[in-house]
């Protein structure tokens, strides 16, 4: 028994996205590690618009067992998204995020609850390999973790996802943030208090084929750069100077050698000058498309719209 006279709650967050194939096995792996711990557990299953039988899964299974709870989204509002709906209206003392899928095994939630009763606030669960994901996005993983930590301020844990054990006070603080673009890794990671990393391999899907191919996750990583970074701001900027640089140089350089040492051939002007002039335009285009991307996020942001919308749920808040 703890040391208090009431148990500690944990939230289970499972956002999902037609998993009726992997939820029941799921719930059972989660309420076997529960067995094992003397937390009580509370799951929160997120609905974030499926259109198979998962949700008809859900309520039954809440019907039977007072310990799970379910939100319905409207719509399909996107994992992030799904995921900050459970932490708004979790009710434990903390909450881990899991996917639906399995490739986080729940088993490695006893090793987050551990570290948690040590007293860290943020248990991030780094993936010591990952299975059945294509090369490819495992490569592109890689060099996209290590990229974004070395472009933004805030210390980012290097191949962490999203699951996560997190206090009553990291959960607080990450409600109190308003932000439309939610790169939930990142937000973790920023927020502070305690930090520690627990390792585990990462399963290949139970069942169902992912619903974040390639395309998706290029969107996240360019959400995550924009979200914590002003380095391709800078990047602007640098490569800017060096082209000015660069121009007058060269333009100095040529002058000074087809007046004084050589004459210049014919068709050396409108050679250069063409390549000059696709150079340019094309920077000036890669240049305002950066830019777009913030004056999209700093539109977003001032739209203020809520973050999701609830359809149902038998969680009060
Ligand atoms: N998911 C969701 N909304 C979406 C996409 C995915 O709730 O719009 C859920 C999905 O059901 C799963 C988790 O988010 O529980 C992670 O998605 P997935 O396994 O497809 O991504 P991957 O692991 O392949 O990156
Ligand atoms: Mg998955």
């Amino acid at each position: 028994m703890n040391s208090d006279s009431k148990n500690k709650k944990i939230s289970v967050i499972v956002p999902f996205l037609n998993e009726q194939e992997n939820l029941p096995l799921l719930y059972e792996r989660c309420t076997q590690v529960f067995h094992s711990l003397e937390e009580d557990v509370e799951f929160v299953f997120i609905d974030d618009g499926s259109t198979d039988g998962s949700l008809a899964w859900v309520k039954q299974t809440a019907a039977k067992d007072p310990s799970v709870k379910y939100i319905q989204l409207s719509r399909n509002f996107g994992h992030q998204r799904a995921i900050t709906s459970g932490m708004h209206l979790c009710t434990g003392d903390a909450a881990v995020i899991i996917d639906a899928d399995l490739q986080d095994p729940p088993e490695v939630i006893a090793d987050m609850v551990v570290k948690w009763k040590e007293g860290f606030e943020v248990v991030h669960a780094v993936r010591s390999s990952r299975k059945g994901e294509s090369r490819l996005k495992k490569f592109l993983a890689h060099i996209f973790y290590r990229l974004l930590s070395k472009m933004t301020e805030v210390d980012m844990v290097v191949d962490a996802g999203d699951f996560r054990l997190l206090d009553r006070k990291a959960l607080d603080a990450l409600n109190a943030m308003p932000e439309q673009h939610r790169y939930m890794r990142g937000l973790a990671s920023w927020i502070g208090f305690s930090q520690t990393t627990v390792e585990y391999e990462r399963d290949a899907r139970h069942a169902g084929v992912t619903k974040y191919p390639l395309i998706k996750s290029i969107a996240l990583a360019l959400n995550a750069i924009t979200s914590f970074s002003g380095t391709p701001l800078r990047l602007i900027f640098y490569l800017g100077t060096l082209l000015c640089t660069l121009s007058v140089g060269i333009g100095i350089y040529l002058f000074i050698v087809w007046t004084f040492i050589q004459t210049s051939p014919s068709h050396a002007g409108t050679t250069y000058l063409t390549l000059a002039i696709f150079f340019v335009s094309g920077l000036q285009m890669l240049c305002m498309g950066i830019l777009g991307q913030y004056l999209r996020r700093v539109f977003d942001e001032i739209k203020n719209r809520p973050l999701y919308l609830i359809k149902q749920t038998n969680l009060e808040k």
